[in-house]
């Protein structure tokens, strides 16, 4: 064995101990909160490939969008034949285009109501609250009975929070967070939102 492979072998080595370390470490089996947000490109996305991956081994799975669920959307639209999934929207245009902060909260309520019945389903495994960080951020939605949701929903359920400026009380929470960090966006550069790609 010449100079480098040996190299090689021995930094394989080092991180196969630092792996197998790490798998022995954990050892907890419970569902997870996962907080996907920052002002980047992919939280929205990254929540309907997890619930693709949970569906795929038949569990069952509930969406909530809050604010876009009149909008297009071409994952929810291949999956929904899907008898595991259930997918609420809110029923309302986007909030600055109706602007009108007593029908908006009205709406956010009645959808509210689906996700704490969904979060209170043991049948459930994973629950997702599409951009639900602006329901807070707006207020429509106290943070205190989200959290009190959250923290009585059944051991084993995931749940997967999107959007952006996420509220600290919900990181605080959460078992995983991810930061999509804007690096570039095409519409920042005069190019139109892509169907199928962006929606
Ligand atoms: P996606 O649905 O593509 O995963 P997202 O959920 O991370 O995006 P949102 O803030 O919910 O992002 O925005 C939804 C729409 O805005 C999508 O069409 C997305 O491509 C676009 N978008 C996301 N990030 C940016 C950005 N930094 N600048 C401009 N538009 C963005
Ligand atoms: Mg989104």
């Amino acid at each position: 064995m010449n100079d480098r492979e040996t190299r090689h072998k021995q930094s394989m080595q080092k991180l196969k101990e630092r792996v197998d370390e790490k798998v022995a470490k954990a050892t907890e089996q419970r569902g997870l909160l996962l907080v996907f947000t920052g002002n980047g490109k992919g939280k929205t996305t990254a929540a309907w490939g997890t619930v693709t991956r949970a569906l795929g081994y038949g569990y069952k799975v509930s969406v909530v969008q809050f604010i876009k669920g009149m909008w297009e959307c071409g994952e929810r639209d291949r999956l929904i034949d899907d008898e595991n999934l259930d997918v609420q929207v809110m029923a309302t245009g986007f909030t600055w285009e109706t602007q009108n902060r007593e029908s908006d909260t009205q709406a956010c309520l009645d959808v509210w109501q689906e996700a704490e019945r969904m979060l209170a389903d043991p049948s459930i495994y994973l629950v997702v609250l599409d951009e639900i960080t602006y329901m807070l951020k707006f207020g429509y939605l106290d943070v205190a009975r989200v959290k009190q949701a959250l923290q009585h929903r059944p051991t084993e359920q995931t749940v997967i929070i999107t959007g952006r400026n996420a509220h600290r009380d919900l990181l605080d929470m959460a078992d995983t967070i991810t930061e999509m960090h804007d690096t570039r966006h095409a519409f920042n550069n005069g190019l139109q939102a892509r169907r199928g790609i962006d929606y």
